[in-house]
């Protein structure tokens, strides 16, 4: 028991003693020059010894930021268990040389998991550039890929895919699907398809989710009526800075005042789909976590998410990708003192006037939720 004492101790020090490293953030030109040119198994076993164990330090003490009652939860022990786990592993690595109760609003939960999803998507990758390049699969991965990055990533390509796998699905549930119609308007070199320095998975990852939500809106409208499905249009643009993919559907559109929440995590208007193990099929929307994480994977690499709607007529998503990769650097969450204060502070009240709030029309205005 005291052995054990002294173990947990030991490991609750070297917590704190990494999360007070700031993670550093790669770009992914650096993932790639050095898949690249000095691609070198010990620097990156020693890189990620210590940025493994500084990104998940930082994350275990914000975990503890979260109030009791969440923290009592089984399954956020479980996970949590599952981070010390990991971080003990790491330090096995490590070598011996030098080197509360909170109140609790929504806010706090959405921002606590935007960061507590980035750095798992961040983890993810770091992880999987050594394994690629150096584990065991590396000779079966694709052979003009970086790591998981593609040096020269088809943008076009990689929507059709995605639009092709929603597709199976919609047809699965609904019996019918919308066309896709591609458009690319190449602004540096007109006429040669778009490319990226990328990886493909995330950019996969986020078109898939916004198909299924354009085809599911377009259906749902469409369904009953006589006149065809109106397709779903992609295009897909390279400027100077920033490379653009804007999905676009004739789906009815959502109103203004919904737009924010759509990006809260479980905010779904589909029915929740039960989890059945003997199903072997896909749900094609109601988890929710649809566009909150696509969003996590645009601005890891400093890009962006972000819709566009037109109640009554349809809705645009627009992907905003970094056109160079020496610009595209990972976006993460750090652990400090002003973490630590958003966590403390309530929602602020607000500075703009209510309409549910002025007593003269009280019974005319409704809190509009
Ligand atoms: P899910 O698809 O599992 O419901 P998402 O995060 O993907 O979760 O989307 C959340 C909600 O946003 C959807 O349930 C839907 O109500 C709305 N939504 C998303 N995209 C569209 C769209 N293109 N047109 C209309 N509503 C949309
Ligand atoms: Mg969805």
């Amino acid at each position: 028991m005291k052995l054990f004492n002294f173990l947990l101790k030991d490991v609750t020090h070297k917590i704190e003693y990494y999360s007070r490293f700031s993670p550093s953030p790669m770009s992914i030109k650096q993932f790639l020059d050095f898949g690249r040119e000095n691609a070198c198994e010990k620097t990156s076993c020693m890189f990620l010894r210590k940025e493994l164990a500084v990104r998940l330090a930082n994350t275990m003490r914000e975990v503890t930021l979260l109030p009791a009652n969440l923290l009592n939860q089984p399954s956020v022990k479980l996970v949590q268990s599952w981070y010390s786990q990991s971080f003990e592993e790491l330090l096995e690595y490590e070598t011996r040389s030098p080197e509360d109760p909170r109140t609790l609003n929504d806010s706090n939960v959405q921002y606590f998991l935007d960061r507590f999803y980035t750095s798992r998507i961040s983890f993810r990758m770091l992880i999987n550039q050594h394994t690629l390049l150096f584990g065991d699969a590396a000779c079966l991965a694709q052979p003009k890929h970086i790591g998981s990055i593609d040096p020269a990533c088809n943008v076009a390509e990689v929507v059709r895919d995605a639009y092709e796998t929603a597709k199976m699905l919609c047809e699965q549930y609904y019996m019918m699907a919308p066309e896709l119609n591609i458009k690319e308007n190449n602004s540096k070199t007109p006429q040669k398809p778009i490319q990226v320095v990328y990886v493909p998975s995330h950019l996969f990852h986020m078109l898939f989710e916004l198909f299924k939500n354009s085809m599911r809106a377009t259906v749902e409208l469409y369904e009953n009526s006589s006149e065809g499905l109106p397709p779903v249009k992609a295009l897909v643009t390279l400027g100077k800075e920033d490379l653009s993919i804007k999905i676009s559907d004739q789906g009815g559109g959502v109103p203004l005042r919904k737009i924010d929440r759509l990006f809260n995590y479980m905010y779904s208007t589909a029915p929740t789909p039960r989890l059945d193990p003997t199903q072997t099929t896909v749900p094609l929307a109601g988890f929710g976590y649809g566009l909150p994480i696509s969003r996590l994977y645009a601005r890891y690499f400093q890009g962006d998410l972000k819709l566009y709607s037109v109640e009554g007529v349809g809705t645009d998503a627009v992907i905003y990708l970094k056109a160079l990769s020496s610009e595209s650097f990972e976006r993460l969450p750090v652990f400090n003192k002003s973490v630590w204060r958003h966590y403390q502070t309530g929602p602020e009240a607000d500075d703009w006037s209510n309409p549910s709030s002025d007593p003269r029309d009280a019974s005319t205005y409704k809190a509009n939720r």
